[in-house]
């Protein structure tokens, strides 16, 4: 809740609601990466409502039962697979299971990535990898997959790539995430061109702050440290995650076919801010509560 006495952009309608018609993913396949937890689980949750079969795939046991569950509470058609986005061959097995589930999935939501807070000159080399690995990497070879695949088979296929807005800016403390998801942006522009004429959609989606419970506690930790999360966003609130699945399942659908090689930013125009005075630098150590560098 911000303390403002302005009102802030007004809050995402309520639950439930949808922009589209009902069914208009009927007969469709999903398949998010990431998509039992967050926001990739509240982009699966959008589409199925209106009608898609879902796939979600992930490497943990415990977030593809929370798929299940979440699809199952929307009655939609679901199917889980175990799978981690830095082994193409994992990315291929997962497609054969989807596609013995439902077929050829129609939309990709390539969601999964990860992440933690850290000054660059704390990182290690191992962490630079692990991060930019799965999100940049990965993030490449389940679209590299969905594209082959359809290319083979002859059918029209979107791509939806989450990403970040310091793709655009830099994201002091997120050296290996905002240079990563730099290369999601990239991608979405070359994988558009090049596979346009194959029928495929390739675009991408950026969340603002979207808070929620699946979040890691290093994203947590961070974000307690923001002490006023509605306050310090030009909105005067965070998003809600439905927000994002509504995006998501626009970008996707029959009403969007001539969006390609968009990214599309969702976060109340906080990555646009700036301020007219210039506050003090802090440290991103000092912002972290850590204590000098020694090296
Ligand atoms: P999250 O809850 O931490 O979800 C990350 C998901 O990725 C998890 O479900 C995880 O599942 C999956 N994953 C991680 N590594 C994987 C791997 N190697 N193979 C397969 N799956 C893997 O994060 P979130 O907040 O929902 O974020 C979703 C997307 O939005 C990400 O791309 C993130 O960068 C972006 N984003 C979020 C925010 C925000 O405010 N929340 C802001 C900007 C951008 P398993 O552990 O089961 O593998």
């Amino acid at each position: 809740m911000s303390t403002s006495t302005h009102p802030g952009l007004p809050d995402a309608a309520p639950a439930g609601e949808s922009a589209l018609p009902a069914g208009t993913y009927d007969g469709k396949t999903v398949f998010v990466t990431g998509g039992g937890t967050g926001l990739g689980k509240a982009i699966a949750t959008e589409f199925a409502r209106l009608g898609a079969a879902i796939v979600v795939a992930s490497r943990k046991p415990e977030h593809l039962r929370a798929a299940r569950e979440a699809m199952t509470e929307v009655s939609a058609k679901v199917a889980t697979v175990v799978c981690d986005i830095r082994d193409p061959e994992s990315v291929a097995t997962a497609f054969d299971a989807a596609a013995e589930a439902f077929g050829l999935p129609d939309v990709l939501v390539n969601n999964a990535a990860a992440n933690f807070p850290v000054p660059a000159e704390d990182m290690s080399p191992k962490a630079w990898r692990t991060v930019v690995d799965i999100t940049l990497n990965g993030t490449y070879f389940v679209a590299r997959e969905f594209g082959r695949r359809h290319m083979t088979a002859g059918t029209p296929g979107s791509i939806i790539n989450v990403g970040a807005s310091y793709a655009w800016t830099g994201g002091p403390g997120f050296a290996h995430s905002a240079a990563a998801k730099a290369g999601v942006k990239n991608m979405v522009e070359t994988l558009a061109v090049e596979w346009g004429p194959y029928g495929i959609q390739v675009n991408g989606l950026v969340p603002g702050l979207f808070p929620h419970d699946d979040m890691t506690d290093d994203i947590k930790s961070n974000l307690a440290r923001t002490h006023e999360k509605d306050a310090c966003q030009p909105a005067l609130r965070v998003g809600r995650p439905r927000e994002l699945g509504w995006a998501a399942t626009f970008l996707a659908s029959p009403y969007a076919r001539f969006i390609s090689g968009h990214t599309l930013v969702v976060d109340g125009a906080n990555w646009q801010r700036r301020t007219l005075t210039n506050p003090p630098v802090t440290t991103i150590r000092d912002q972290m509560g850590k204590p000098p560098f020694t090296g």
